[in-house]
């Protein structure tokens, strides 16, 4: 496996924007999101299990996971969120591993909003977080989502504060300019992480 940065940052930070800049740059990037809803398409062991644990209910018609019902059980029912997630963050986890593990760009790249919380920087060397005050991030996701405040608000109060990612946060980077502002940011970064993946190597 070669040098893995993680990179994260809060709802609407811009995390999506800077991880599509380092794949402009030739890095390959692995999506914690998008890898959370691969394991549970149709035919996938972690779908089987969900749905042995909970019932039948947990599917669709069509044989796909139900998500809006599961959202709304394991929002109501903590204990059922734990189950589901012994059963998700595992799976999670394999498939990241084996997608970074055949990465083949110079170093690759972890973007996950959760990658503190879920321990999921112990699979990375270095992480990035992206941080935007607030205000911004409420702006930005709400424009991107059409969502409300009060809901785009929820979400930042459910993720580790923003003072406490930087403390798990190798190198920062602001995002409150525009967006060329935040790729002037990232380029020397990525000339580091070059020198820092050609050491890893040679380690
Ligand atoms: P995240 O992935 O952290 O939730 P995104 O990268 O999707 O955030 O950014 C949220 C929204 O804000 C997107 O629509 C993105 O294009 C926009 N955005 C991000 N950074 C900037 C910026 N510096 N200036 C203007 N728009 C931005």
């Amino acid at each position: 496996m070669s040098f893995i940065l993680g990179l994260t940052g809060g709802i609407g930070s811009g995390k999506s924007a800077a991880s599509q800049w380092f794949e402009t740059q030739g890095i390959q990037v692995v999506d914690a999101d998008i890898v959370a809803r691969e394991i549970v398409e149709k035919g996938c062991p972690a779908l089987d299990q969900i749905q042995s644990v909970f019932g039948d209910w947990v599917l669709l018609e069509n044989g796909e996971l139900d998500r809006r019902a599961l959202r709304e059980h394991i929002f109501k029912d903590p204990e059922a969120k734990k189950i589901l997630e012994s059963i998700t963050h595992p799976a999670i986890r394999q498939s990241i591993i084996q997608q970074l593990d055949s990465a083949t760009s110079p170093y690759s790249i972890l973007v996950s909003p959760l990658l503190f919380e879920t321990n999921q920087h112990q699979l990375t060397h270095h992480n990035l977080l992206i941080d935007a005050s607030e205000d911004l991030q409420i702006i930005r996701a709400a424009e991107r989502d059409g969502q409300s405040v009060e809901q785009i608000q929820k979400i930042i109060a459910a993720q580790m504060p923003r003072s406490e990612k930087h403390k798990f946060a190798d190198d920062i980077v602001m995002n409150d300019g525009q967006l060329v502002h935040l790729y002037d940011k990232l380029a020397p970064l990525h000339q580091q992480y070059l020198v820092k993946a050609k050491q890893y190597l040679h380690l």
